[in-house]
């Protein structure tokens, strides 16, 4: 049997080494679904199952590189890259990307983040003259996903008169013109939102059968992390090309499905055996990741929800500590009280910073924590809520960069069309929005036909339009032989968003800069990645469509060793020794607008216990009387959770009132004046000893540095790859037409053509999974096998 099977108990190997059919694990939190998934597809490969036959769809694409690399660890690199693994977003993003001609989109379509389609719909809703308080962006574009999931086009709407009398009755009669046009303008923008890339990909699978057929043939081995996740839209996705060949597995538990708000339906997993024929159901029971009080304390909280499929989880790890409760009087007191119990954790245990999350039921609970830890110099960062690509420095350069790619790019063109100001104001935007609708064109294109159209604009504000298409248009032609960082580079001079910057020189200008310096050297890193390639336009494609569909947990450099302070939601799949679960309050968590049902509730108690089967070690629960919400201090009551939880596994720690002072602890409440807090001990009468450094590990210089602040860094993906072992500089060698080579990030390929000479040696390759390319030999990361 291969070695790395002796890692798995008996009931993880059953799934693992189930080669063919289809096939369901369900089983509770750190029972090592996730682990299977990656074992089985190592397995799968040593059974003699091509890697290039293999899709993996994870929650998100750092678990994705994760399990990849496990992988590699145990089949090699090579083979590990051939897999087809990811979100459902980024692995069917890059197949439209095949077949965007077949649904009238151009390859190079962009991909709308959500604040590209709530700027849109508002702009629409504009348009119509609607009341914005009836027609709120969010709530209609809440809406829009909802119909595109569960694959409601506007055609199918407009059918469907239960749906517009729904609309009508929520005062919102216009909703179906709303949908209309958004799509309409999405298309005529060749853009896609992120619920498109499903519901296209459901298009372009029942649309065209050889396409079905195509994909069915390739991916014949199908995994589903997190099953118990998927809206309808994935559903069908996964039905479709699963349906050839049967070898789908799922893993999933249905006690942590915390994603219906935004379409998920459990019915999926639970569904799941009727779906297809024979499918072999597997459980798992027991839990490595956390203590029997954490793993039995989390077992009493799931008890309590009446919808769920019965699950026996038991751990043989050690009881462990209780679980403890904290009361505060203020959530300022809360992040004081998180942030000196982790210091005090860190000091004892000998522990890193990265030992610790802090979880949060609303990114708005951030600031508390942030401030405290901050006072304590504790290095953390904040994951969620407003990701590097949209801050509005960065999205503006981005916005620039799409329009090389794709002028029809409406909502890009929008944001910079005027920034930095080129007297073009709204008067004139608007009346060649209106142009553009009316002619059934997009903007650029009636900016490129200004002089021959009618649209009462003067001739001075003509003039500074046709500069604005000269601009991009150079870009474009810089494009063809400029790669993506010269062009970044170049667009935030030439369009002067640096000088803009640079004339701001407050502090948050200055951050700006940083921050687009920070963009630039993304992009660099991606280059030299890429170098190989001749033709530059993809590369720049190549990263937009990776920065459109980065989450800001792929952000994470995995090195640095902070605190990690994030939502609940996000926190989904990950494990750390100590949690912090904190505002555990009535109205907050569970939250205000989720008990109104029994199913809302039970799905806010599910999201505890993702939270609380995140621990590994020790789990705290937190709780504040009263807290800054809406800009006022509110009383609050402590959450029902807290309570629902039985007894023996808690340990309710003094409030922090009584806590025995400890001036060195508590310093932050004083500020840096000592003689306070000596004034503070005496009265206390208490003598105390210098808290003892914690000591890092030394892992390079970065275990010294001064804390930092929440700092987005660049991406992973964006990283260069690593060097190809084998041969790399091949121009000189006797690469010839025929060769079948390796590359290492396109995998196998046959040579179809050479030509230059010495250094400018290119060679046209055929990749099997992915179209013609020609690299610069100098460069190419090529292998001949
Ligand atoms: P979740 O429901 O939270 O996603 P999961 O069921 O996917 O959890 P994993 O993340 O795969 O669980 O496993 C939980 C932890 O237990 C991981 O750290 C994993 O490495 C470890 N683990 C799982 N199985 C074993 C085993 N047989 N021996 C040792 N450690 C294991
Ligand atoms: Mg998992």
């Amino acid at each position: 049997m291969e070695t790395y099977l002796s890692q798995l108990n008996e009931a993880q190997l059953a799934p693992t080494i189930q080669k063919d059919g289809p096939m369901i694990v369900i089983a509770g939190a750190g029972s090592g679904k996730t682990r299977v998934l990656t074992f089985r597809i190592a397995y799968l490969m040593s059974q003699g199952v091509d890697s290039f036959n293999i899709l993996a769809l994870t929650f998100t694409n750092k678990a994705a590189r994760e399990m990849k690399e496990r992988i590699a660890t145990i089949v090699g690199t090579s083979e590990a890259k051939n897999l087809w693994m990811g979100t459902f977003h980024s692995v069917f993003a890059k197949i439209l990307r095949f077949e965007a001609d077949r649904l009238g989109y151009p390859s190079n379509f962009t991909i709308y983040d959500t604040q590209d389609s709530d700027r849109l719909i508002a702009s629409i809703i504009k348009e119509m003259n609607l009341d914005k308080e009836l027609y709120k962006y969010k709530q209609i574009r809440s809406r829009i996903s909802s119909y595109k999931n569960n694959l409601i086009t506007v055609k199918a709407y407009s059918q469907n008169p239960e749906l517009k009398e729904a609309d009508a009755m929520a005062r919102r009669p216009k909703m179906g013109e709303i949908y209309k046009n958004y799509v309409d303008r999405c298309f005529k923008a060749g853009a896609m939102d992120f619920d498109d890339l499903l519901l296209k990909t459901n298009e372009l699978l029942t649309r065209f059968p050889e396409v079905l057929a195509k994909y069915q043939d390739k991916f014949r081995y199908i995994l589903v992390d997190e099953y118990q996740d998927t809206n309808h839209s994935q559903y069908l996705i996964v039905r479709a090309l699963s349906d050839r060949f049967q070898n789908i597995c799922v893993v999933g538990d249905d006690a942590q499905s915390i994603y219906a708000f935004r379409g998920a339906n459990i019915n999926n997993i639970l569904n799941f055996q009727k779906d297809y024929d024979d499918v072999k159901l597997f459980r798992l029971e027991q839990n490595y990741r956390s203590t029997k009080n954490i793993v039995n304390a989390a077992n009493s909280i799931i008890d309590k929800n009446q919808t769920k499929l019965d699950k026996v989880v038991w751990t043989a790890n050690d009881d462990g500590a209780k679980i403890k409760v904290n009361r505060s009087l203020t959530d300022g007191d809360e992040g004081r009280f998180v942030a000196s119990s982790i210091f005090e954790n860190k000091m004892q245990n000998q522990l890193k910073n990265s030992d610790f999350a802090i979880l949060y039921r609303t990114n708005a609970q951030s600031r508390a924590m942030e401030d405290a830890l901050r006072k304590r110099d504790i290095p953390y960062r904040i994951y969620g809520g407003l990701s590097f690509y949209q801050r509005k420095e960065i999205k503006d350069v981005l916005s620039y960069l799409r329009l090389v790619i794709n002028p029809a790019d409406e909502e890009a063109l929008k944001r910079v069309i005027n920034y930095p100001a080129r007297g073009i104001g709204q008067t004139t935007l608007d009346r060649l929005i209106v142009a553009a609708n009316g002619y059934e064109r997009s903007i650029f294109e009636v900016l490129q036909n200004i002089d021959k159209l009618d649209l009462n604009i003067n001739s001075g504000t003509k003039n500074k339009l046709r500069d604005f298409v000269t601009t991009i248009e150079s870009f474009q032609v810089l494009n063809k032989t400029a790669n993506a960082f010269e062009l970044a580079e170049h667009v935030t001079k030439a369009t002067g968003l640096i000088r803009e910057l640079n004339k701001d020189g407050t502090p948050e200008g200055v951050a700006k800069m940083e921050n687009i310096e920070e963009l630039l050297n993304g992009i660099k890193d991606f280059v030299e990645g890429q170098k190989e390639i001749v033709d530059a336009t993809a590369s720049l494609a190549e990263f937009l469509e990776d920065v459109a569909l980065a989450t800001d947990l792929d952000a994470d450099k995995g090195d640095a060793d902070h605190v990690a302070l994030m939502t609940i939601h996000l926190a989904k799949g990950l494990e750390f020794p100590y949690v912090y679960i904190v505002g555990l309050e009535e109205d907050l968590f569970p939250s205000a607008m989720s008990m109104n049902t029994r199913s809302e509730l039970e799905e806010e108690r599910r999201l505890f216990y993702v939270a609380l089967t995140r621990a590994e070690k020790q789990a705290y629960l937190t709780y504040a009387l009263s807290r800054y919400r809406w800009g006022k201090l509110i009383d609050s009551e402590p959450s029902r959770f807290i309570e629902e939880i039985d007894e023996e596994f808690l340990d309710i720690i003094t409030p922090i009132e009584e806590r025995r002072f400890n001036p060195m602890l508590d310093a932050d409440i004083f500020g840096d004046d000592i003689s306070e807090i000596k004034r503070q001990a005496n009265a206390n009468k208490i003598r105390f000893k210098k808290p003892v450094q914690p000591t890092f590990k030394k892992k390079g210089a970065a275990a010294e540095k001064t804390p930092e602040k929440t700092i987005i860094s660049t991406p992973k993906n964006l990283k260069p790859v690593s060097k190809a072992g084998g041969n790399v500089n091949l121009f000189d060698s006797k690469l010839t037409v025929g060769n079948i080579v390796e590359h290492l990030r396109f995998g196998k390929g046959e040579v179809l053509q050479i030509e230059g000479a010495g250094s400018d040696t290119k060679a046209e390759i055929k990749f099997v999974n992915g179209g013609v390319k020609k690299l610069l030999l100098r460069f190419a990361k090529l292998e001949i096998i």
